[in-house]
């Protein structure tokens, strides 16, 4: 401002357009500086936290598969919702998503040989397996006769120490995120995880059986809070070092 004082008032226009213009080329050339690679090989994307991990998401149920249903409340809806949010904050981190479905569909190539079910866990596994996945993360809901039991809780491929890693750091997450449950993870005997070749967990959202539960599975809001809680289960896990890791 002083300047401006002591020249004329054109010479003070243009030394502040000098100005100007050299801060505009220091800030453009600091931003290049954080934006571009240090060397050639390495890129943006390969800073991002999951940028060489591939992740197989597994909405449970679809189409002709409805899942649990409760309180006006259907499994198969509330579990897509949640893997959607979980695969953009997933994709986000640079992680490769692979779906086993993203819309409301079972996995049947009709016609259907043998029990249906079969045929749509097997197919599950198929694409699955072709995306030699790092984790598997299969979406489910819970119901039981009772109302009373909620809250989720996270299994884990039996005898596998990564797939029970991840699920305590998911579990953790959960417990901390949505605040309203103290379950812990444990070892599932499920198809799924049975199945899966890889680090895989079975993540049972809460109870739609519960009706306070199911109002907040069905909301959107709640559904985000969950999606949230896996990402940092999942993120917590894979940021640990290689050697326990890997
Ligand atoms: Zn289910």
């Amino acid at each position: 401002m002083r300047i401006l004082l002591v020249g004329s008032k054109k010479a003070g226009v243009k030394y502040c357009l000098s100005c100007l213009f050299l801060l505009t080329m220091l800030a453009a050339a600091a931003a290049m500086k954080f934006l571009l690679p240090a060397s050639g090989a390495t890129t943006v994307q390969g800073c991002l936290p999951l940028a060489d991990k591939t992740i197989v998401l597994d909405p449970g149920h679809g189409g002709y598969d409805p899942g649990v249903m409760a309180n006006n409340v259907e499994e198969k809806k509330v579990v897509l919702e949640i893997a959607l949010l979980l695969r953009d904050y997933l994709q986000a981190s640079g992680a490769r998503v692979v779906m086993t479905r993203e819309t409301d569909r079972d996995l049947l190539v009709l016609p259907a040989a043998g029990p249906k079910k079969q045929q749509d866990m097997r197919n599950r596994m198929k694409i699955a397996a072709a995306a030699a996945p790092d984790l598997l993360l299969s979406i489910h809901a819970n119901a039981i006769t009772s109302p009373r039991w909620r809250g989720a809780q996270v299994f884990y491929k039996t005898d596998h120490e990564q797939a029970k890693m991840l699920a305590e750091a998911v579990q953790q997450q959960l417990r901390r995120v949505l605040g309203n449950t103290d379950r812990l993870s444990k070892p599932g005997d499920y198809y799924v995880l049975n199945e899966a070749e890889c680090c895989a967990v079975l993540v049972e959202c809460g109870f739609i059986s519960n009706p306070e539960e199911a109002q907040l599975l069905a909301d959107p809001a709640y559904q985000a809070k969950v999606a949230w809680a896996i990402y940092l289960g999942v993120l917590q896990h894979l940021a640990q070092p290689p050697e326990t890791a890997q």
